[in-house]
């Protein structure tokens, strides 16, 4: 049942990689077993020596639930295959092993996980990273001329909401023969299609929009085969895939990405441009408002401007906090992408390991407060936000 990917996405999200059985159940089962039986020596040689593809051994990813994912997930971002993962960042760690190892430029704000991975873990094995923030793109041909090979970035950018160009990073790193990767996790494959624009690799957490409920860790890599075999043996040597049950879970989730992902797109356009009104709201930091630094790229460069949105307090930390702790729709926790909407302070937890001065360095305010849109009604989560403001 799995589909062409010329189909749409949301036909795609429903049917590719799907695998029947002989009950004729409409999705792929749950296949919790660890090992899978050969009728003879020869045909386990086959699957062993890659010749025919098959289940194997659970850890490898070999198991028909992991492998109906994958089919899935690389059909989402047009992809030619697709490797899921136990967490977004165990998708970087193998990515970073198996193709950073002679240098990687993180560019613009990321993830604090990949920040810490790239700036602090890795050199001390040796490997050659450099962090560069969006003013300091004029240092990337140097770094890339000095044997950097993989260029890493997100976009739009956390907490900021900064848009960067994939189209015009992919033809640079590639004059150099490097790589181009995207974290496409904030975007998500519904508003963006980095590999389309001339990235190489797509990286995902799928704890967020992929899983979509709050209720999943899991990562993923999408890319040419090519570029993905050497990453498939460090997952497997890592033991870094997600378990079959979790891998049926997110395939269940990915059947309804589309229609979440575009109302959960809509309702924070509706909520940006009431928070852009607001007396007690100083600035707001959405691609989809006219007013956004990023507007213009983002509107060539995505289909739609996503459910993430950034506020500035008209005040101090202190005051935003006090926005925070008064909402009641919006849960106070880190993460995103759930059908529930959430609400984080930045430098109180993704930026807070960073001092007073690194924050403001990388245009990160204590009066901000990252809003992650749910599927709640528009103007429940507006009437919130008014009664939090005061
Ligand atoms: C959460 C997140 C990660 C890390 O993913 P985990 O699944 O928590 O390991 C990486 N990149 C981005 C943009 C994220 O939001």
């Amino acid at each position: 049942m799995s589909a062409p990917t010329q189909n749409s996405l949301a036909t795609r999200c429903v049917h590719a990689g799907e695998r029947t059985d002989p009950h004729g159940s409409p999705h792929t089962p749950i296949y919790t077993t660890t090992t899978f039986a050969f009728p003879s020596t020869a045909a386990l040689l086959d699957v062993v020596e890659g010749r025919v593809a098959g289940s194997l051994y659970t850890r490898y990813g070999l198991n028909p639930s992991i492998l109906a994912l994958e089919e899935k997930l690389a059909a989402l971002e047009g992809a030619e295959a697709a490797l899921a993962f136990s967490s977004g960042m165990a998708a970087e760690s193998a990515l970073f092993f198996a193709h950073g190892r002679d240098g990687i430029v993180c560019i613009g704000d990321a993830y604090g996980g990949t920040l810490e991975l790239i700036g602090q873990q890795l050199p001390l094995l040796g490997m050659p990273t450099h962090l560069l923030l969006g003013h300091e793109l004029e240092q990337l041909d140097r770094l890339l001329a000095e044997g950097a090979r993989l260029v890493f970035l997100e976009t739009p950018t956390n907490p900021a909401l900064e848009v960067f160009d994939i189209a015009a990073l992919a033809e640079q790193v590639h004059a150099r023969g490097a790589l181009l990767v995207v974290d496409n996790t904030f975007a998500s494959p519904v508003n963006q299609q980095p590999l389309a624009l001339g990235a190489d690799l797509v990286v995902h957490s799928a704890t967020k929009y992929l899983g979509g409920h709050s209720d999943l860790t899991a990562g993923a890599l999408m890319g040419a085969r090519a570029l993905l075999d050497p990453v498939w043996n460090w997952r497997k040597n890592l033991g870094q895939m997600p378990a079959p049950e979790t891998a049926a879970l997110l395939a269940r989730s990915l059947r309804s990405l589309v229609v979440r992902v575009r109302q959960q797109s809509a309702s924070a356009l509706v909520v940006a441009r009431a928070m852009e009104v607001h007396p007690r709201v100083a600035r707001v930091l959405y691609p989809g408002l006219p007013s956004c630094p990023g507007h213009a790229l983002a509107t060539r460069q995505m289909s739609g401007f996503g459910g993430m949105l950034t506020i500035e307090i008209a005040g101090d930390g202190a005051a935003a906090t006090a926005v925070a702790d008064r909402l009641e729709l919006f849960a106070l926790a880190p993460s995103l992408g759930g059908v529930e909407s959430l609400v984080t302070q930045p430098c109180t937890t993704t930026h807070h390991g960073l001092t007073p001065e690194e924050r403001a360095r990388r245009g990160i305010s204590d009066a901000m407060l990252r809003l992650s849109i749910g599927l709640e009604d528009a103007e429940d989560l507006i009437a919130d936000l008014h009664l939090a403001l005061g």
